[in-house]
């Protein structure tokens, strides 16, 4: 492996490594797993690989290419702005991909096109996107990224060589942080790792200048305890005054609902584990780090806050 390696996932690099060295490079791939989990960062590692001018290890870190390529200004690379929901990637754009992708390459051999939420995508940009997939130009490979696996049309997942990006060990994640924030202290990076459960893009937001909110964080643990609705929106409104308080907020439950969750397993005496089953829990710490990230993609506070709302106090029905 060569020193450009991103930390964790050791296996998965390695396969990437070997696709690009074998030269049977399939011209769709699809990186799937949760939010913050690194699905970009190995899409982006394949691509500086399959650019990459070398003879030996890709990438060398050091031809022209990986030069372009880590100052973000290849003329191969394409990799497209992560929009989500009505906003996400339309037909239009991806028309103008396939047009794209039928132009040779500026530099070398390849253009890469990298497509997040390719499972947000509208019907017709999917079919779009499947027609070029089917009959790729030589020189262009598809990277895709989605969330939700299932979610992605199977005509297209048929076409694509699948890759699962899964969780990190906390200390590969603690090492991502060190690097990131050479200034924080072992502590702090630690409760970060600790909090995102292997998840590194969770872990470096919980690293954000603010601190977690305990109390904002316990009101709203209550009130899911207790089924109070009501409280639960005043809680979720008050923490939605600006998105520091928010992230404040999110992270100190998520810190609250990963201890009840322990409490449950362990049998041990916790208000609201013995409140919610198992599976409520579950949903509940999905959807506040689902929140977490969108706080990341610009989403607006209230609506945030009422979403959220709702979805606790459906997830705590789960039975
Ligand atoms: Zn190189």
């Amino acid at each position: 492996m060569t020193a450009n390696v991103p930390v964790g996932n050791q296996t998965l690099y390695q396969m990437l490594t070997a696709a690009v060295s074998s030269e049977h490079l399939c011209h769709a791939c699809l990186f799937f797993g949760e939010e913050g989990i690194g699905k970009r960062t190995a899409a982006r590692f394949l691509a500086s690989a399959v650019l990459c001018e070398s003879s030996k290890e890709k990438p060398c870190g050091q031809c022209a290419s990986c030069m372009k390529f880590s100052h973000g200004n290849h003329p191969d690379f394409y990799e497209y702005a992560g929009k989500r929901g009505k906003n996400a990637i339309g037909v239009d754009e991806i028309r103008q991909i396939r047009q794209d992708a039928y132009t040779i390459p500026n530099d070398g051999v390849y253009k890469v096109y990298l497509i997040p939420y390719v499972e947000e995508m509208s019907a017709s940009a999917a079919n779009a996107l499947l027609k070029v997939l089917e009959e790729p130009p030589a020189h262009a490979i598809f990277l895709l990224t989605a969330n939700h696996y299932d979610h992605v049309m199977e005509t297209i997942r048929s076409r694509c060589v699948k890759y699962p990006v899964l969780p990190l060990s906390d200390a590969q994640v603690i090492s991502i942080l060190k690097d990131r924030f050479p200034d924080a202290s072992e502590e702090k990076c630690q409760k970060a790792a600790a909090i995102a459960g292997g998840n590194p893009g969770l872990a470096i937001s919980a690293m954000g200048e603010t601190e977690e909110d305990v109390p904002l964080a316990q009101s709203v643990s209550d009130a899911l305890a207790f089924g109070d609705e009501y409280a639960l929106l005043c809680a979720c409104t008050k923490a939605s005054a600006s998105s520091q308080t928010m992230r404040a907020m999110l992270v100190g439950l998520l810190r609250l609902l990963r201890a009840s969750f322990l409490a449950k397993t362990n049998k041990t005496q916790d208000t609201l584990a013995s409140r919610i089953t198992l599976r409520g829990l579950m949903e509940c710490i999905a959807i506040t780090e689902e929140s977490i990230a969108a706080l990341d993609g610009n989403i607006n506070n209230g609506l945030l806050a009422m979403e959220l709302t709702s979805r606790l106090m459906n997830a705590r029905r789960f039975v």
